[in-house]
């Protein structure tokens, strides 16, 4: 008799390829790429521009589908869900944060976090959105919309409406790309400490070598590929060291 040891992964990526286009005009974006992700870690992926970086993002976290290969999110394999189960497995185990913000102007930060529990018909528990609100240091600009907050409370307030439906996985694109150090390293923290407190995992697109200091490990692209790993970085010097490695190959 043969037992096989199932090890639970919160994103596991197996021989993925990714293509776009066709003949002459194809380009691989990623090439038989596998990965795995476990629960409670922070990765940072790094990599030169046209590395591949955002398409493993895309495709690790169901937004865009795999040419070839498998992604499996907190268990659940992507490959052969239909758009709708895959609108639905996104709303209830991924949360995504992104460089722009990507808030409604028009909603309050209060209303902008309780948006994914809407959109997947569910109803804030009393003092459910106050509580993430908190969390990230903004209960006491519920009120305010995104115009009147500085960059850095917008950015929380998008972590908060990523944390709200306490996902298994938060995606992070470039989340410090438009801030500056204090508020990146704000940012940081606050995606350090979803690892820490509530056992989630994070992954996160950075071309910033501080950025991705806070990380337990950065996995390098380049043409496509993993190239490179780092585990437990000791500093941004030795991440920056790699990355100069990789674009003079
Ligand atoms: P990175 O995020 O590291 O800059 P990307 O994942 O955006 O890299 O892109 C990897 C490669 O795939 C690049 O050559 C890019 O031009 C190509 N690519 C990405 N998205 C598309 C698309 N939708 N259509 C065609 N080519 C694409």
């Amino acid at each position: 008799m043969t037992t096989t040891l199932q090890t639970h992964q919160a994103v596991e990526l197996w021989s993925v390829t990714r293509r776009y286009g066709e003949g002459e005009r194809a380009v691989t974006a990623l090439h038989d790429v596998s990965a795995r992700f476990a629960p409670a870690s922070f990765t940072a992926v790094m990599g030169p521009s046209g590395s591949g970086k955002s398409t493993l993002l895309h495709c690790a976290a169901g937004l865009d589908r795999v040419t070839a290969g498998r992604v499996l999110v907190d268990g659940v394999d992507l490959t052969p869900l239909s758009e709708r189960a895959l609108t639905r497995l996104r709303r209830e185990r991924v949360g995504f944060v992104f460089q722009a913000f990507n808030l409604v102007p028009a909603l309050t930060a209060e209303q902008n976090v309780e948006l994914p529990l809407r959109l997947a018909g569910r109803r804030a528990a009393p003092g459910q959105v106050r509580a993430v609100l908190a969390e990230v240091g903004l209960a006491d600009r519920a009120r305010h919309r995104p115009g009147e907050l500085s960059g850095g409370q917008q950015q929380r307030v998008a972590i908060a409406r990523a944390l709200v439906t306490a996902p298994a996985v938060l995606f992070a694109d470039e989340p410090t790309g438009a801030l500056d150090t204090a508020a990146s390293r704000e940012v940081l923290r606050l995606l350090r400490a979803a690892v820490e407190r509530h056992a989630q995992t994070v992954v996160m697109v950075t071309h910033d070598p501080l950025a991705a200091a806070h990380a337990d490990r950065v996995l390098f692209l380049a043409d496509g590929a993993i190239a490179d790993e780092l585990r437990e970085p000791a500093g941004a010097e030795q991440i920056a060291a790699r990355m100069a490695r990789l674009e003079t190959r």
